[in-house]
């Protein structure tokens, strides 16, 4: 049996190119060293599956920035408004991902969407009319050649064509069969250099095949795949997929003449049953993506052997595999020194994972798997009663009762006094919660955790941060305040570490996207709050002001997206045991005086399951009332707000409204405001603030490009609906670009309400 890795992270496992790439950015490192850096980065994680004996070991998973942009810029797919700047390959590139504005131009970045079911996100590619789709990189070939310098037959992987079209974005006039037969030339192109190059193995992802996919997309596949496939010689064609499973093109994909398939037995329910019923071709290796990318938890060897044994029954040629790329999973368990060899041995991280899929080839060679050694010590493991439980939260828990999940007045009712009770102006200006993390606001936090200086000295600092902040904020003419969140490294690890039932990690880093890595915690057992967690910074810094100031929460559907859940319990269970948790700081916050409290579901619209016939019964139905649950009793004159990331929600929009806040912002600069026709279409009732300018560019936007945005946004929001406030995260930006940037907003929503 043989063992293939999909993907291997990148940014390195003390994020060796983040920092890289950053300085570069800054001007501070040179082109060559960051050049290096990858380099480098590249043989050691080759080398470290080799070592292990991965027989199947990608290349081209490497990227400076994402792998969507890598194989937009290979075939060509570069909009004008960049290469007008004149720059060089590499900044063009950046370009692309960060926006530009500099002595060559003022440009914003490619969109960027989130990839799949994932916290990674992805640069959407821009098709315009006059884009030509050739082969005009070099990126999959040189990283082939350099994996083979050192002796390491890799198969490159990159984007398939199928995907790749899915999710770009065609600007003009021109759709997706506008640029068919070129996209195939192109891939042809890409087929015939690593046959040249003597390539034995090629990957194509091809995630999107495990999307909803009707007649078209069926054809299409056909369409793109056929003339490819027909033009290989010696070169083998892996199709990968993940993330699910093939249910709706099965058939087709495994008719087409693809040496490899790989799919998912992790996410992908149906892929079992498809090959018992439907089987599966005997000249093809069927790669079984059986080890998880997503989660740390060890594999259960007992349960893979089964799925193993029940495969071998009807495919002839398997190939071990993990079920997704092992971008979403950490680099290993060696950097982590305080997490206790109790807790570390359910885990296992990227290389850890590779180690399961060596042991488990050895463990399904042997003539009776069941008899060695690493199989027998994995069933002890998952045998043990784990600690972690509290009886008190499970009982709360199944007692849950309708009404517990609905709040009083209605949305109407409240709107109408809470407008009273709230002088706020038309189109209110506020922000989306952190400002401005500086040098001195990290230090803070990392020599308190370090215990290099005393809890009253760390907290006296963030009180003076928060003081300045709350002044500036009035000085800028916000209408409602934050305090800033500077106690905060992250907004979920932050509720994690106040809450029992959590483990952190030292260096668990995950990409998020470009240079942005986020550390999950993990969440180890039941959940609880022991006492109040934000009330304190809230309270002081309302203590200030006159003018309202927001509390800043983190939602449950988030706080769970954004761990490591649990596998031993059901999402659903564990949703609810943290809503308990932050419904109790809602209500301290209340009783305290804060009187609009921001509850942040960032990550809701993430794991809303790629299939919509799967979507309430497999998670609306619990993650709606789940985030009812945190604000439901609260009085009708405390103003609840929410707010989400990157969302595409036309098809939830209603359930969105569901959840029963008051107001909602969006991340929405980045996606062209898009949303903001979702929200007329569907009748939305909550006030709503779409962000207005994009935080993740350093660029400042003027008052006429925000007015602009807002007057657009206006044309399909009503004035009394609408909120004015930038996209979340300034907590990325510094001080210098978020003053000018949040003036020159207040100043557009000033002119706008002088019109009126
Ligand atoms: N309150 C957080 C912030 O403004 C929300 C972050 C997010 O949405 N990802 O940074
Ligand atoms: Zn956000």
């Amino acid at each position: 049996m043989e063992t293939s890795v999909i993907g291997y992270p990148r940014v390195g496992a003390l994020r060796e190119l983040k920092f890289a790439t950053e300085n570069y950015l800054k001007n501070h490192l040179t082109k060559e060293r960051l050049q290096s850096t990858g380099l480098k980065l590249r043989e050691a994680h080759w080398k470290t599956q080799q070592s292990n004996g991965v027989d199947f070991i990608t290349s081209n998973d490497f990227s400076f920035y994402d792998n969507m942009l890598d194989t937009a810029v290979l075939l060509n797919v570069v909009p004008e408004r960049y290469r007008k700047l004149g720059l060089d390959i590499l900044d063009e590139y950046f370009a692309m991902a960060r926006g530009y504005q500099g002595e060559k131009g003022d440009v914003k970045a490619l969109a960027m969407k989130k990839w799949f079911n994932t916290n990674y996100h992805y640069m959407v590619p821009e098709m315009e009319d006059e884009t030509k789709i050739t082969l005009a990189g070099t990126k999959p070939f040189d990283e082939y050649l350099e994996a083979k310098k050192i002796g390491i037959e890799t198969k490159p992987s990159i984007i398939g064509p199928f995907t790749f079209l899915k999710l770009t974005k065609f600007s003009g006039q021109k759709e997706e069969r506008d640029f068919i037969s070129d996209i195939i030339q192109a891939y042809v192109d890409i087929i015939q250099k690593f046959e040249q190059l003597g390539t034995k193995w090629i990957q194509f992802e091809e995630p999107a095949l495990v999307m909803d996919i009707y007649e078209d997309d069926k054809k299409l596949v056909e369409k793109l795949y056929r003339p490819m496939l027909s033009t290989k010689g010696k070169l083998k064609v892996l199709l990968q997929t993940y993330f699910g499973d093939l249910r709706d093109c099965y058939r087709e994909v495994t008719d087409l003449p693809f040496d490899g398939i790989g799919l998912d037995f992790v996410e992908g329910n149906k892929s079992l049953n498809l090959i018992k019923k439907l089987g599966f071709p005997k000249d093809k290796k069927l790669f079984v993506g059986i080890v998880n990318g997503k989660n740390i938890w060890r594999n259960n060897y007992a349960t893979t052997v089964k799925i193993v044994k029940e495969l071998a029954e009807h495919c002839e040629k398997l190939v071990l595999s993990t079920a997704c790329s092992l971008l979403h999973v950490p680099y290993t368990l060696k950097n982590e020194n305080k997490l206790l060899k109790a807790h570390k041995k359910y885990f296992a991280f990227a290389d850890e994972k590779i180690t399961e899929l060596s042991q488990l080839k050895i463990v399904l060679s042997s003539k009776d798997p069941t008899l060695s050694d690493e199989y027998k010590k994995n069933i002890e493991l998952f045998s043990q009663k784990r600690a972690g439980q509290n009886s008190t939260v499970q009982s709360v828990v199944s007692t849950l009762h309708e009404q517990d999940f609905v709040r009083h007045p209605n949305f109407e009712k409240r709107e109408k006094i809470q407008k009273s009770t709230f002088d706020l102006p038309l189109l209110p200006t506020t922000t989306i919660g952190s400002l401005p993390q500086t040098t001195e606001v990290k230090e803070n936090r990392s020599k308190f955790k370090k215990g290099k200086i005393s809890f009253e000295q760390y907290t006296q600092f963030n009180k003076e941060k928060i003081a300045e902040w709350v002044s500036i904020q009035e000085k800028i003419g916000l209408d409602v305040l934050v305090h800033g969140e500077f106690e905060r490294n992250d907004m979920v690890e932050y509720f994690g570490e106040n809450l029992d039932g959590f483990l952190f990690t030292e260096n668990a880093w995950v990409q998020s996207y470009g240079t942005r890595c986020v550390k999950p915690p993990i969440i180890w057992g039941d959940i609880s709050r022991s006492k109040p967690i934000t009330v304190n910074y809230s309270v002081y810094a309302q203590s200030l002001t006159k003018k309202a100031l927001k509390g800043m929460l983190t939602g449950p559907v988030t706080i769970l997206n954004w761990s490591f859940p649990r596998e031993d319990i059901s999402l659903k269970d564990c949703a609810f045991q943290i809503s308990l948790a932050i419904k109790a700081e809602v209500l301290d916050l209340e009783a305290n005086g804060i009187r609009i409290i921001q509850i942040d579901e960032a990550a809701l619209r993430e794991k809303l399951p790629l299939r919509q016939s799967d979507w309430h019964s497999e998670y609306l139905d619990w993650a709606i009332p789940a985030f009812r649950l945190v604000h439901s009793s609260v009085k009708p004159d405390t103003q609840i707000h929410t707010h989400m990331c990157y969302s595409e929600f036309k098809d939830i929009i209603k359930n969105i409204d569901a959840m029963d806040a008051d107001v909602i912002t969006f991340e929405a600069a980045r996606s062209d405001l898009s949303i903001v026709d979702v929200l007329k279409e569907s009748g939305f009732k909550t006030e709503v603030g779409p962000g207005v300018y994009d935080i993740h560019s350093p660029r400042i936007p003027a008052v006429e490009e925000i007015k602009e945005a807002l007057e657009k946004i206006l044309t399909k929001i009503p004035l009394e609906k609408l909120w004015v406030n930038p996209d979340c995260g300034l907590k990325t930006r510094g001080e210098n670009e978020t003053i000018p940037s949040l003036e020159n907003l207040v100043a557009a929503a000033q002119k706008l309400r002088e019109r009126v």
